[in-house]
């Protein structure tokens, strides 16, 4: 039994379950030669993993031997299995004890139950118990499993000291501990509860430290409490998976909504995660979705578990092919096959947008990620360029144009129409805009990279971010060169 279910019985890693004379022998698999036991290979067989990913072959081979990790690795990558089979592994290969051996520390709910899920998987073949805790639920049902005495718990880290408190956890036989998303942990203001859980623990245990990035927080945390790490870093520190075509497309705040809508219309988008930076922009953006026709329920901190498993159910069935999320609730979303994220605000931290980006192009896949930033974003642009080392390039895409207000007639008989819309970028191909449909060619005069572009003056407009510039006035920010760095690829 690897699952929580109150009243089941306890019985030692070394027993494994009788396997089927039918099922071939795994010794030939990649991840047999990693050195982990048969058991724990066949349910990788099982899983259909051909072959270790990058940060499963570096990890796995220290970590069966007890050695300390500090992992450089994103989601997508297979860092789940990467500190969840060498525990495994070592789990079934020593004598068992009584009382709670492994701890595997997580930001978010979604991931404890994603890792609680994982375990369930690797461990099939295997007999012992896991418990999955977090916050936003009754703490009965888990106060219940806990009493069983499981081998694994998996945990937020609120909800932990909130059990610890109350004397329902006891973490003084942990040997082995995953700080999952340590970066995350970090960004969420989760990093004291983190220590005072470090704090818990007994001194000789092994420390497996995952983060998507290391910034120096981090790094000075691994510094004081890992013993000799092995350090594995799979991508570059920072840079969102390579098979993900990232873009950006410049395009005024209030006309964000109807390019979406666009966007999201091209036949290619399967199924979309759409990011907002605010709990209340993910639901103002999800209630627009679906005035528009497009079903796309929003997942964040304030809804309750019901209603995020309810919309990641949806999401992951393919009911919903479109989910509105903020950083914090996207970070638990392991679903294949997203073939889109767009970036409807960009973050604040540019850390987020490489866990963004990573939702899509996972294990191997390409995706597609499309930022969009209006005025006020540039600044946040410019940090995610330095961080990933390189510009992004502009997506050709017309942004579309709202209706025309009615001509008003001002005293002196004038034509005075106010557009807010913003000038149209580009295109290019897949998403086209309202007005270029039906086959009509945009003229070449409206392709324009704000980045470079001097504005067209022929259509002077008022109240609008891509407005022409006042005589004498400062330049516009779609003027201004954008400064030259000396990390561009
Ligand atoms: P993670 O980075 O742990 O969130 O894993 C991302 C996805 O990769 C999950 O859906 C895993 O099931 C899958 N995965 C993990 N390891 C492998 C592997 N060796 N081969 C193929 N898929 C894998």
């Amino acid at each position: 039994m690897n699952s929580f279910e109150p009243g089941g019985t306890s019985r030692p890693f070394s027993a494994p379950v009788p396997r089927s004379p039918q099922q071939p022998a795994p010794v030939a698999s990649p991840f047999a030669l990693l050195g982990l036991d048969a058991a724990i290979v066949r349910a990788t067989i099982d899983e259909s993993y051909l072959e270790p990913t990058p940060v499963q072959r570096e990890v796995i081979p220290a970590a069966i031997t007890g050695r300390d990790v500090l992992a450089c690795a994103q989601t997508g990558t297979g860092k789940t299995a990467a500190f969840v089979l060498p525990i495994l592994h070592q789990l079934a290969t020593s004598t068992r004890t009584a009382g709670l051996r492994v701890l595997i520390l997580t930001p978010t709910r979604e991931l404890a139950a994603q890792i609680a899920e994982r375990i369930t998987a690797y461990g099939r073949y295997l007999r012992f118990r896991h418990v999955v805790i977090y916050g936003g639920v009754s703490q009965f049902r888990q106060e219940t499993a806990l009493r069983t005495r499981p081998d694994v718990l998996v945990a937020t880290p609120g909800r932990l000291l909130d059990l610890m408190s109350q004397g329902l956890v006891k973490l003084d036989q942990v040997a082995h501990f995953v700080l999952d998303e340590a970066d995350r942990m970090l960004d969420m203001g989760f990093i004291h509860d983190v220590r005072r859980v470090i704090g818990a623990l007994p001194k000789t245990r092994q420390k497996l430290f995952f983060s998507a990035t290391v910034p120096r927080p981090i790094e000075s945390l691994a510094a004081s409490l890992l013993a000799d790490p092995v350090r594995v870093s799979v991508t570059p520190k920072v840079t969102a998976a390579e098979t993900v075509d990232q873009s950006v497309v410049f395009v005024a705040k209030e006309h964000k909504g109807q390019l979406l809508e666009q966007l999201l219309g091209a036949a290619d988008v399967e199924r979309a995660i759409v990011f907002t930076r605010t709990k209340h922009g993910a639901d103002k953006l999800s209630r627009k979705l679906e005035q528009a026709g497009i079903s796309a329920p929003a997942i964040h901190g304030n809804k309750s578990q019901n209603a995020r498993e309810r919309a990641l159910a949806g999401f992951r069935s393919g009911h919903t092919r479109v989910l509105v999320a903020t950083d914090i609730a996207a970070r638990g979303i392991d679903v294949d096959g997203v073939s889109h994220v767009f970036n409807f605000d960009l973050p604040n931290v540019p850390e987020s947008y490489v866990h963004r980006v990573g939702r899509t192009g996972r294990a191997g896949a390409s995706g597609r990620a499309i930022s969009f930033c209006d005025r006020d974003e540039r600044p946040l642009l410019g940090d995610i360029e330095r961080l990933l080392r390189r510009r992004l390039p502009v997506l050709d895409v017309a942004v579309p144009r709202q209706p025309e207000p009615p001509v008003q007639r001002t005293q002196e008989g004038r034509q005075d129409a106010t557009r807010g819309e913003a000038r149209p970028p580009a295109q290019h191909g897949e998403a086209r805009p309202a007005q270029a449909q039906h086959g009509q060619a945009r003229p070449a005069q409206d392709r324009v990279d704000f980045r470079t572009a001097a504005p067209r003056r022929d259509q002077p407009q008022t109240g609008d971010a891509t407005a022409a510039p006042k005589r004498g006035g400062k330049r516009p920010w779609w003027r201004r060169p954008r400064p030259a760095r000396r990390n561009d690829g």
